[in-house]
């Protein structure tokens, strides 16, 4: 391993920067760059700080703290030093070339938490979570994070590991049995394990939902015709449930969508209008990306305005409302009714508003988590939940899984031994990949490219 540096905030203006250094020549590289009467850094007592000057080439760069961490305690598990010095992107920048320049090199992303994780500290779902903290767009998210990161969610899937650890010793133990000498009761014990660890795999299988929800946050379409009232509704949830972070640099929402956040959940809300005015006057292309995005919706609003007669239109769009994901949102309840229907919608939460002058929006928050809570379990207390790696990672183990249980359920089950355990081995690979018990270069390039330098 060689010694790595990055700075590890945020670029821009701030009260302070901090420049992290991991590996071997850690503590060569900051005797050498920062001068602090007394002990050199290099003989000073680990999780200590000292004040100090940084100077490089007989030329000061700044005053500053310097942090020492000695292996393995660390975040890295290597010697870790930090210099805090002043904030802005100068400053910073000056630092981080002064450490490259004396014999570290530049962190690729999310290499001080990949070097964690091969140095044993972490497996692969708590190195995720850090990433997940950082990304939390509400506060349930972000405990969600902090449990992975805590190990919650690594000690379920150790769980599922070791019990279908068990399944395989029980499994190549049977083959030490001569042929029809095979005790009666061996087989219905394996069925049973296999059984228990099939439905575990399946509770965790079940927290995707929310967990895609947390990450990504729940992707809400809002439809209607024109001037029912889109904007203010967007413009009454964005003033209600304020989002926690707006603005973050380097992902790849789509600019149409607004965040949000409600019940402590994370929404990203599109308005399909702003869908056709910002691709093409082609009303076609609007039509398709409206239909891709409400495909893809965790929700959908449709708001009518009842002060106006319906019309064919209208009626069309009732028959497209999904069950279990769309809401009607009948605006303008405070004008008179001109709008009048023979058969609304079955199985569709309706919700009468007046948006305009706030009323109902309590209502339609709660139809909202009310088809949330279809998916989620909105009492509990926030826990860590899988996410898409994991999802898929798991779903391969349970098939594997599955075809073992098929296998032992033949009448001549001798023969079908021989072929079960290879599947299980499979269905141990696929599982042990989501800790990283198992892994190879190209998943943790995969996992690690979607951190942030200096994480
Ligand atoms: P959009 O075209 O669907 O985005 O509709 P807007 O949100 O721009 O609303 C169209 C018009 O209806 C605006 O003048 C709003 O002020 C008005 N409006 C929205 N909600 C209500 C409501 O509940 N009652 C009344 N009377 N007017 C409303």
């Amino acid at each position: 391993m060689d010694t790595i540096a990055a700075i590890v905030t945020a670029p821009g203006e701030s009260g302070v920067s901090i420049i992290r250094v991991s590996g071997p020549d850690t503590y060569p590289i900051a005797d050498h760059l920062f001068k602090c009467s007394g002990p050199l850094p290099s003989e000073r007592p680990e999780y200590t700080s000292v004040y100090g000057k940084i100077l490089h080439l007989d030329e000061e760069l700044d005053e500053g703290i310097l942090l020492l961490f000695r292996q393995p305690r660390s975040y890295t598990a290597e010697d870790v030093v930090e210099f805090q010095c002043h904030g802005g992107g100068t400053t910073a920048k000056r630092v981080l070339r002064a450490c490259l320049e004396s014999g570290a090199r530049l962190a690729d992303p999310g290499e001080f938490t990949r070097r964690a994780f091969l140095n044993g500290r972490i497996d692969l779902v708590q190195a995720e979570a850090v990433m997940d903290v950082v990304r939390a767009h509400s506060e349930r998210s972000q405990t969600a994070a902090l449990q992975q990161l805590e190990g919650k969610l690594s000690q379920e899937f150790d769980g599922l590991y070791n019990g279908l650890l068990e399944i395989a010793a029980q499994l190549e133990a049977t083959l030490d049995f001569p042929e029809d000498e095979l005790p009666e009761s061996v087989i219905p014990t394996i069925r049973t394990n296999i059984d228990t660890t099939l439905q575990k795999m399946d509770s965790l299988l079940n927290t995707w939902g929310e967990g895609h929800i947390l990450r990504d946050g729940a992707l809400v379409v809002l439809s209607g015709k024109p001037n029912v009232g889109k904007s203010t509704l967007l413009n009454c949830l964005l003033g209600h449930e304020r989002a926690i972070v707006s603005d973050i640099p380097g992902t790849t929402r789509d600019s149409l969508e607004e965040e949000f956040n409600l019940g402590g959940f994370p929404m990203r809300l599109v308005d399909t209008a702003g869908l056709r005015e910002a691709t093409d006057q082609i009303e076609k292309i609007g039509i398709q990306r409206t239909q891709k995005y409400l495909e893809k919706a965790d929700l959908h609003l449709h708001l009518i305005d009842l002060s106006q007669p319906a019309d064919e239109q209208t009626y069309e769009n009732l028959k497209d409302l999904i069950p279990g994901k769309s809401i009607l949102v009948c605006n303008k309840t405070d004008l008179p009714r001109l709008f009048h229907v023979e058969q609304w919608p079955e199985e569709i939460p309706i919700v009468e508003t007046a948006l305009l002058e706030d009323k109902g929006y309590e209502d339609l928050k709660n139809a909202i988590l009310g088809l949330l809570s279809t998916s989620i379990d909105l009492s509990a207390r926030p826990h860590a939940v899988i996410s898409e790696r994991h999802r898929h990672a798991l779903s391969l183990a349970q098939t594997e899984l599955q075809s073992v249980k098929e296998l032992l359920s033949h009448e001549e089950v001798e023969e079908s031994l021989v072929m079960a355990i290879p599947a299980l081995r499979e269905s141990l690979t696929r599982l042990g990949e989501v800790t990283g018990r198992e892994y190879h270069e190209d998943l943790l390039d995969k996992v690690f490219s979607t951190f942030c330098i200096g994480k």
